[in-house]
């Protein structure tokens, strides 16, 4: 491993959250019953003519826009021609030579560095349908196929060989799905296969320029798999030249529950997609007012509400990552600081008791019983010392819990911390009164019995006193 340098470049696909598919009408929606979201133009009946679908355009130049793309002011869909029994065209429509956008960039934090992934390019194409195998039945072995995902937008995003380590493969995907997050272009979500990731990896000697034959890895469904299909790959390419092999140029599977990869098909059984431009579409322009009104549309990125987070309210690094991970957590984070007036407060409680919380009941930051404003009221109460911060935590537990808003709870609790120097100081006269061994200690000179005394009055008080107040009274009393 000394020896070697790991390279990789990895094709992300990305479902775009469009209500209707690409190039018809249909629904995209996940669950329905099989074959029942279809039309002749994505069953691929002859004739059937593809209409392309704005929305999916614009999801896509959105995001070519967040990672810092040129986008092409003219493309081309091609066909890319394949069998397969879940795409009944018998092609793809995908773009080639001419695709959507090329030459952006991601940059992402790794244990304290700041790294970067060249985008190569970015292309829009139609998914295909799914072959749902479901074994035995009545001694014979069935296969299905549902095409309701025919025709849903995709686009694909094609890195450079920029990546090193599986540890950067992680960080980058991480970074990739939390800016197609903040765009909400889509759902993100893994396990329907929203995003879907294959992995290009070669092997050189560390100081060696040339690259090394790479092998492409297939069926990478989430991004704890993809970390270990690398670090499954990696050492196998190493072992085989360090025993004399050669890697050869491959596809190969993931198997999630070894945890290898396999060998799928040689370079001699690649397939050769004959790709050529889409008879049945017109080049794709984009006019440059439109791409300026959809720019204008873009949300605030991830890194640059970090930058902000940390000049503005004074987080640390780690913080703002923590705070911005999550769009909305951010939102929410950001509108309780702006209430306050005390951002890192406010980073500590939504970090702390509010993700605790949150972590617990299984909730997302959208569904959270308490809201922004609800904890800033809280805080408030806090720093005008109303109540202690082992009232507020009390309090903020019971506002989770029921919904209710810190001023209620502090009133139906009775929990309202005495600031009153009358009520307190009665207090401390008991006290003092029930306690004459520590009173003359601390008039002898040994003064840490103060904080013994301090305690007394707050128990006496329920809690409920102000601890700075009593320490004040106590010491003026004690001359
Ligand atoms: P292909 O023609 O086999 O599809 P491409 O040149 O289009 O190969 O590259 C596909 C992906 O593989 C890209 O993400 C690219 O960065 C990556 N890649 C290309 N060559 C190598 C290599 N030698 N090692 C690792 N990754 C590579
Ligand atoms: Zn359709
Ligand atoms: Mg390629």
């Amino acid at each position: 491993m000394e020896k070697y340098e790991a390279v990789m470049g990895l094709e992300v696909h990305c479902q775009l959250a469009t209500r209707t598919k690409i190039f018809c009408g249909c629904a995209t929606g996940f669950g329905a019953d099989p074959n029942t979201n279809v039309c002749p133009v994505c069953l691929g009946l002859p004739g059937a003519l593809p209409v392309l679908s704005r929305q999916a355009v614009e999801y896509a130049i959105k995001a070519a826009l967040a990672l810092k793309c040129t986008v092409n002011e003219a493309s081309i869909f091609a066909r890319k021609n394949y069998f397969y029994p879940d795409l009944p065209k018998g092609y793809q429509i995908s773009q080639f030579d001419k695709p959507l956008a090329e030459h952006g960039h991601v940059d992402f934090e790794l244990n304290g560095e700041t790294k970067r992934v060249r985008i190569t390019r970015i292309h829009m194409e139609d998914d295909a349908g799914k072959s749902i195998h479901d074994g035995f039945k009545d001694s014979e072995k069935y296969t299905y196929v549902d095409l309701n995902r025919s025709g849903t937008p995709l686009i694909e995003i094609v890195t450079e060989p920029d990546i090193r380590s599986s540890d950067e493969a992680y960080a980058f995907v991480t970074a990739l799905k939390q800016i197609l997050e903040y765009i909400e272009i889509s759902d993100c979500d893994m396990e329907k296969g929203n995003l879907r990731c294959d992995a290009n990896v070669s092997v050189r000697l560390r100081g060696e320029e040339k690259l090394g034959t790479k092998a492409e890895v297939k069926n990478v469904n989430s991004f704890r798999f993809l970390k270990m299909a690398l670090d499954y790959e990696i050492p196998r390419q190493i072992n085989l030249i360090e025993s004399g092999g050669k890697v050869v140029q491959e596809t190969r599977l993931f198997n999630a529950n070894t945890g290898e990869t396999a060998s799928m098909r040689s370079k001699e059984q690649a397939h050769d997609y004959r790709y050529f431009p889409e008879p049945d579409l017109l080049p794709l322009r984009i006019p440059k007012n439109w791409m300026e009104t959809i720019r204008a549309t873009m949300p605030e990125l991830p890194a640059d509400k970090r930058a902000r987070f940390i000049s503005e309210y004074g987080l640390r690094e780690y913080d703002a990552q923590v705070l911005t991970a999550d769009q909305y957590l951010g939102t929410y984070f950001e509108q309780v600081a702006k209430a306050t007036g005390d951002g890192r407060t406010a980073s500590n409680w939504v970090q702390g008791d509010l993700s605790a919380l949150l972590k617990e009941s299984g909730k997302s930051i959208a569904e959270s019983p308490v809201t922004a404003a609800g904890l800033a009221e809280l805080l408030q109460l806090l720093a005008k010392q109303e109540i202690n911060g082992k009232q507020a935590k009390e309090v903020f537990a019971k506002m989770f819990e029921t919904g209710d808003s810190a001023k209620a709870i502090v009133e139906r609790e009775g929990m309202k911390q005495i600031s009153d120097t009358g009520a307190i100081e009665k207090i401390i006269d008991e006290v003092l009164a029930a306690n004459p061994k520590q009173v003359e200690q601390y008039k002898g000179g040994k003064t840490t019995v103060i904080g013994f005394l301090v305690g007394q009055v707050m128990k006496a008080s329920k809690g409920q006193a102000n601890p700075a107040t009593v320490n004040d009274l106590l010491k003026a009393k004690l001359g």
